[in-house]
């Protein structure tokens, strides 16, 4: 074995990993367009866009040169008292390319860190406003908002590690997961909120809401109607609850639509961005928000909001978003992806009459396959990378979300794969 690979077996945590028993875990040497080259020279196709992020694939010229001429000028400067151009440059663009409505940024360092501060904005909304004890927030069963502990503990509370930290997470409420599946569209007429109504009639601490929009994530894969958000913003505007839409896997382009909210016509008050917005080169997360949650937070005109990273708009990470925006932008991105989608549903919707497979959803360049059982990740990994693809399934799900660039001889390889896999274990 690669003596890397037993260097980093004994003494790097990979996520969610052992040192005692650790996963199967691959070598990469490099990466291009939509490959991964492993160590043995083979070459995978890759399925996770490195977890959403990578919609332009792997060494793209254009965001290479954003990073090099960037890094010549200046590669960071602290941005308490300074500010520069690629920060100005990237929240213009955001305001642009987001609801009218939200009009102010605030740059973090990753999506967790984008999500606290969400949690923060609401909480600080109504402090400032002196309407104490609204401190917890509705979230969703399935939910998921990142691995910091504001964030874990609006994250779903079974698979969400609150078990693990009970006794030091905020307790905060949490409704039943959107129900209407994709599989059997007519579910889609049925949108039942009453979970959340009731937590709404019943508490007064409530300071927001938070949800992912259209597809709940890590949590499950789950994909709902946009019905179901445009109802959910009329309770928040009932109740009078702060809104937040967590688009830091969903955000730019990956449902179909630049970002997955407007596929209700409406806006959350704060919007939460990551993952795809440097287009998988460096770690970077904004804040959006609108001006209701600015004169909230600002009441007696002193307030400040208490957050400010180091790294807040790392100049090269804001650069990156920028080129990556601009080259999204530049590109038939809508009518690749409906291909996308397209091409998943064609390929996969077959995989629904394997015994296990209890779901087939495709949403976008999302494809999800559920099964009834949990698999075992390291032997379908092992399998897949036989097969010449990169898919990294979890719990029971099989999923792709592959790079936007991908071409359909490349995107047929994954699909191939996942039935390969399908007919050997299930
Ligand atoms: C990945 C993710 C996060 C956390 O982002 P990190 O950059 O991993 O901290 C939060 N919310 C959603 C919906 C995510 O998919």
């Amino acid at each position: 074995m690669n003596h890397n690979l037993t260097w980093d077996k004994e003494h790097i945590w990979h996520p969610y990993s052992s040192l005692k028993s650790p996963n199967s875990t691959f070598y990469i040497q490099s990466a291009n367009g939509v490959n991964l080259q492993l160590d043995n020279g083979l070459k995978l196709i890759d399925g996770m866009s490195s977890w959403w992020a990578a919609i332009h694939g792997y060494n793209h010229p254009v965001l290479n040169q954003a990073l090099i001429e960037q890094s010549k000028n200046m590669s960071h400067v602290m941005f308490g008292g300074l500010t520069h151009q690629p920060a100005i440059d990237l929240s213009k663009k955001l305001i642009e390319l987001t609801d009218p409505s939200l009009d102010f940024v605030f740059f973090s360092d990753s999506g967790s860190v984008a999500v606290e501060v969400a949690l923060k904005m609401a909480l600080q909304y109504w402090i400032a406003q002196g309407i104490h004890g609204k401190n917890k927030f509705i979230s969703f069963n399935r939910g998921y908002h990142g691995d910091t502990f504001a964030a874990m503990s609006v994250c779903d509370p079974v698979t969400g590690m609150h078990q693990l930290f009970s006794g030091f997470l905020h307790q905060n409420y949490f409704a039943q997961a959107p129900t209407c599946f994709s599989k059997d569209l007519n579910k889609y007429k049925t949108i039942d909120l009453s979970s959340v109504e009731k937590l709404l009639m019943n508490n007064n601490d409530i300071a927001a809401i938070i949800i992912e929009p259209i597809v709940q994530g890590a949590g499950g894969m789950r994909i709902y109607c946009p019905e179901y958000l445009a109802a959910l913003n009329n309770l928040a505007e009932k109740y009078q609850v702060l809104l937040i839409f967590d688009e830091i896997a969903t955000g730019f382009g990956r449902t179909g639509t630049l970002f997955a909210y407007e596929q209700a016509n409406i806006a959350p008050d704060i919007l939460c961005l990551g993952k795809a917005l440097t287009g998988g080169y460096l770690s970077l997360a904004a804040t959006l928000c609108n001006q209701k949650v600015v004169d909230g937070i600002h009441y007696d005109n002193q307030g400040v909001l208490m957050h400010g990273p180091t790294f807040m708009a790392n100049p090269l990470a804001c650069s990156i978003a920028n080129a990556s925006i601009d080259l999204l932008l530049s590109t038939p991105w809508q009518e690749k992806i409906l291909k996308i989608e397209h091409q998943l549903k064609q390929q996969l919707a077959e995989c629904i009459d394997f015994q296990h497979v209890s779901d087939v959803r495709v949403k976008g360049a999302i494809a999800v396959i559920e099964l009834d059982q949990n698999v075992d990740t390291n032997a379908l990994c092992e399998d897949f990378v036989e097969q010449g693809v990169w898919i990294r399934p979890f719990a029971k799900l099989i999923y792709l979300m592959p790079p936007f660039i991908i071409e359909p001889e490349q995107l047929s390889q994954l699909t191939q794969a996942i039935k390969f896999v399908l007919t050997k274990y299930y």
